[in-house]
C-alpha cells in the first residue's frame, strides 16, 4: 500500500516546498500543476476589455472565450494553473488536499510571470488563470497570487486576461490589492450549502466565502461609482466575480442548488456560476457517491441558471418543493412549460418579450428577432423556419399568421428545447 503524503505546511511551512521546487524542473511543474488545475471550471474571460499599450504586451477584447490549457502542447488561449497543488485544507471531495497522495509541485511567482509572457509571445494564450492551493494561511497564497498578477501588469505590462483565485478569508486589503491587477476575481462557492460543507469541507464556511464575495463586490461597486466621477479612476475586477460549486458530491437536490444561485446572484452580482458535477476518484471517502454526476444534470443546471439569468424565470419555479430534481430528459424550460398549459398558445406576432421567451424551443436571440421583425410584417412559421426555429417542435406552443395549434394532448407536447442552447454553449455563457 503507498504510503499516504501528509504535508504539514504549518509547522514545516517553507523547507519541504523549497526543496521540491528545486528538485522539478519548471516543465515537471508545468505537467502536475496545469493538470491540477483543470478541476476548476471557473475560468471564461468573457466581458473583459483592456486595451494595450505602446509600452507593452497583450490586450483582451471584450467576450472573448479562454481555453484551458493542457500539458500536451495543444495551442491555448488561456494558461490556466495552479501556483501549487499543496493545500493544507483536508476538503475531501478534492484531488489536492492535504491527504491526497499525489504527486506535487508549487510555482514560484516568478515562474508563473515568466511562463505567461512566453506563451502569450507565442500566441499560444490570451492571458492566465491562476488558483492555488492554500499553502500557510489564505493571506500568504493570496500574496502570492497578487505577485504575479501586479509583476505581470506594473513590471511587464501585461494587458492580457487575468483571472485570479480569490482565498476565501484572506485580509481585505489583499483582496483590494487583487482586484487592482486582475480582471476577474473569483471565490469558490465549493458546496451548495453550508452543512454540505460541514459534512465535506470542514475547514470552509459559508459565511467566509460570502464575506469574501461580498467584499468583491462592495469594492467594485465603488470603483464603478468612482469611475463615473471620474474616468480615469483605478478600475476593480472590471470583468466581474465568479464562482464554482460542486454537485452531486452530497444528496442536495438540484433545487436547493438552483436557489442558492439566485442567491448568490442577487448578492454578491456574480457574472457566473460555474457547476461541477463530481467525479469519483481511486480511494476516495466513503461519504462521497461511488458514481460520478451525469454530466446532463450538469447540463440542466446550466440550462436551469440560463432561465434565470436570460429568460425571466425565477428560481421557485423552475423546479417544485415535490420535484426537487431538474429532469435529465427534458429540458427544464419544456418542463414548466408542460406543467403551464394554461400559458400557450403565444401568439408571436403580439405576445411580449417575457411571453415569447417562455416558448421552448425559441431561444432568446430569436425572440429579440421576432421582435424586430414583426414590427413590419406579421410572422408565420415559415419565418420562424429561417430564424432555425424548429417548426413542428414550437407548433403546439404558438400562434403565427399561419397557424393556430391545436389542443395538444398530453404527450404531445414537444419534449426537447433545442433552441435554448442549440448555437450556444452552456459552459462558455456564449449565446
Ligand atoms: S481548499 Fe481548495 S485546493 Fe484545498 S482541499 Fe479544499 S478545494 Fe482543494
Amino acid at each position: 500500500m503507498k504510503a499516504r503524503i501528509t504535508f504539514a505546511l504549518c509547522s514545516l511551512p517553507e523547507m519541504a516546498l523549497n526543496r521540491d521546487m528545486a528538485m522539478l524542473s519548471v516543465q515537471n511543474k508545468l505537467e502536475i500543476l496545469a493538470d491540477a488545475a483543470k478541476y476548476d471550471a471557473s475560468c471564461a474571460s468573457s466581458g473583459a476589455k483592456r486595451a494595450g499599450n505602446s509600452k507593452g504586451v497583450g490586450h483582451t477584447d471584450g467576450m472573448g472565450i479562454c481555453h484551458s490549457y493542457t500539458p500536451d502542447g495543444r495551442c491555448v488561449s488561456l494558461l490556466k494553473i495552479l501556483l501549487t497543488n499543496y493545500c493544507t485544507y483536508d476538503c475531501v471531495f478534492c484531488v489536492n488536499r492535504v491527504s491526497s497522495d499525489i504527486r506535487r509541485a508549487r510555482f514560484s511567482p516568478q515562474e508563473v510571470v515568466g511562463l505567461t509572457l512566453d506563451f502569450y509571445k507565442r500566441n499560444y494564450i490570451e492571458g492566465l488563470f491562476l488558483s492555488s492551493g492554500i499553502i500557510q494561511s489564505p493571506d500568504y497564497t493570496m500574496e502570492q497570487l497578487i505577485e504575479v498578477a501586479k509583476t505581470l501588469r506594473s513590471v511587464h505590462h501585461f494587458g492580457g486576461y487575468i483571472h485570479l483565485k480569490t482565498i476565501a478569508g484572506c485580509d481585505e486589503r489583499l483582496v483590494q490589492e487583487a482586484g487592482r491587477w486582475a480582471d476577474r476575481l473569483s471565490v469558490n462557492i465549493e458546496l451548495p450549502s453550508q452543512s454540505d460543507l460541514v459534512q465535506l469541507a470542514p475547514e470552509k464556511k459559508a459565511v467566509v466565502i460570502e464575506g469574501t464575495m461580498g467584499q468583491i463586490r462592495a469594492k467594485k461597486d465603488a470603483a464603478e461609482d468612482e469611475g463615473k466621477a471620474l474616468r480615469s479612476a483605478p478600475k476593480f475586477a472590471p470583468a466581474g466575480q465568479s464562482t464554482q460549486m460542486v454537485v452531486g458530491a452530497t444528496e442536495t437536490t438540484d433545487r436547493q442548488i438552483i436557489l442558492r444561485a439566485s442567491t448568490l446572484y442577487g448578492g454578491y452580482k456574480l457574472r457566473r456560476i460555474y457547476y461541477t458535477g463530481f467525479s469519483p476518484y481511486p480511494e476516495a471517502d466513503a461519504r462521497l457517491p461511488l458514481k460520478a454526476t451525469p454530466l446532463m444534470r450538469e447540463h440542466r443546471l446550466y440550462q436551469a441558471d440560463w432561465l434565470m439569468r436570460f429568460y425571466g424565470f425565477s428560481a421557485e419555479e423552475i423546479t417544485t418543493e415535490s420535484a426537487p430534481q431538474l429532469s435529465l430528459d427534458e429540458d427544464p424550460k419544456t418542463t414548466w412549460a408542460k406543467a403551464h398549459p394554461e400559458f400557450y398558445p403565444v401568439d408571436v406576432n403580439a405576445a411580449p418579450r417575457e411571453a415569447l421567451l417562455r416558448v421552448p424551443g425559441i431561444g432568446h436571440r430569436n425572440v429579440e428577432r421576432i421582435l424586430r421583425i414583426r414590427t413590419y410584417h406579421r410572422m408565420s412559421m415559415e419565418d420562424l423556419r429561417k430564424l432555425h426555429v424548429r417548426v413542428k417542435s414550437v407548433a403546439g406552443y404558438v400562434v403565427a399568421a399561419d397557424h393556430l395549434p391545436t389542443a395538444p394532448a398530453a404527450g404531445a407536447m414537444p419534449t426537447a428545447q433545442m433552441e435554448l442552447f442549440a448555437a450556444s454553449s452552456a459552459l462558455s455563457g456564449q449565446v
